[in-house]
């Protein structure tokens, strides 16, 4: 008979690699991580670009790290290090594997992935919210897909770009860029309140243009680049345009496996981060409306792996 596994975690991000440690520490034996792509840490390899500063306190999250993967301030290179070394420490991992759903079957879980299914007595769900970056609800003109991007890997020296949002995202992406290119970053509120000091502070010294409580109403083709018409009616062309703006729960993925949603879109989880289905347990920014924080993560791994191993 195929081996029943004690813990099968979907989503190698730090709420998985911490979530399959902590568990295989507590003693667990059989625990298998689950990952989608050929590599962990997709939204840092994805989203993060290199060198990039990664904060501890993040989001405004300042907390303590209950668990035992010792993360602090670092940069992207750094923090793939400290992960990379804790995916190396005992449990099983499979990549390039992407798993569509998870099934009860009376106390057993089966978990159905692109390279058959596997039984586990629980689950984590860890999969991110990047895997699905928030659009915008205009239609955005599928001719200018490359230059309409959802990250800045693809911008350009000297290039005139527009970076949408308000988060610590957007603001990076947009301070970052404000050294080779002309940038300006549009922002429907007229403050931040989502920054945390440093990228406030390095948003109001950066070279760049600040379109503050204004929104974007179209953006349109024209000569092969995007024009943004925005709420006060004023149109610019660009570049390109990178939307900095989150990602959107994986609901299909949920509703799949059974997992209740609220009315925002968020899991509903216990204290144990125990979903309405027992024994499926959700962690890290898919637990949460707009994202989370490194550190959350860990810690709702360890708050886990503590519950199913007293269980
Ligand atoms: C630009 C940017 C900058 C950020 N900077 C910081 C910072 O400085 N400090 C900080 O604390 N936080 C930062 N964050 C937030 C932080 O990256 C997230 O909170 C963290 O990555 C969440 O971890 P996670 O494990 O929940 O999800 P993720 O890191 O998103 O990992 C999810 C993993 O699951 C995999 N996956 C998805 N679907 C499946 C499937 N069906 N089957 C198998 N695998 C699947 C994905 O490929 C991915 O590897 C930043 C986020 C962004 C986008």
């Amino acid at each position: 008979m195929k081996m029943i596994y004690d813990l099968i975690v979907i989503g190698a991000g730090p709420a998985g690699i911490a979530s399959a440690y902590e568990a295989h520490k507590n003693g667990l034996k059989h625990v298998l991580l689950i990952e989608k792509a050929g590599e962990n840490c997709q939204t840092f390899r994805t989203y993060y670009k290199d060198g990039k500063r990664v904060d501890k306190v993040y989001n405004k999250i300042d907390i303590p790290n209950i668990g035992n993967i010792p993360f602090e301030d670092g940069t992207k290179e750094t923090s793939l290090e400290l992960f990379n070394k804790f995916c190396d420490s005992g449990f099983e991992m499979m990549f390039s594997n992407e798993v569509e759903k998870i099934k009860q079957n009376d106390d057993i879980l089966i978990v159905h992935t692109s390279k058959g299914e596997f039984k586990t007595k629980n689950a984590v769900i860890s999969i991110g919210r990047m895997g699905k970056p928030n659009k915008p609800s205009y239609k955005l003109p599928s001719k200018l897909s490359k230059v309409i991007n959802f990250n800045a890997n693809d911008a350009k020296e000297n290039e005139k770009i527009l970076v949408v949002g308000g988060g610590n995202s957007a603001a990076e992406y947009a301070v970052d860029l404000s050294v080779k290119a002309n940038v300006t970053l549009c922002y429907r509120k007229s403050t931040f309140t989502r920054l945390n000091d440093i990228n406030l502070d390095n948003v109001y010294k950066a070279k760049m243009t600040l379109k503050m409580g204004i929104d974007i109403v179209e953006v349109n083709e024209v000569d092969n680049k995007p024009e943004v018409t925005y709420t006060n009616g004023e149109k610019e062309i660009f570049d390109r345009i990178i939307y900095g703006i989150g990602g959107s729960t994986p609901v299909d993925f949920l509703t799949n496996c059974g997992v209740e949603i609220d009315d925002k879109g968020v899991p509903t989880f216990d204290t144990n981060m125990q979903s309405n289905v027992k024994n499926i347990f959700v962690a890290g920014d898919i637990a949460s409306k707009n994202g989370t924080s490194i550190i959350s993560a860990l810690n709702n791994a360890k708050t886990i792996a503590d519950f199913i191993t007293k269980a």
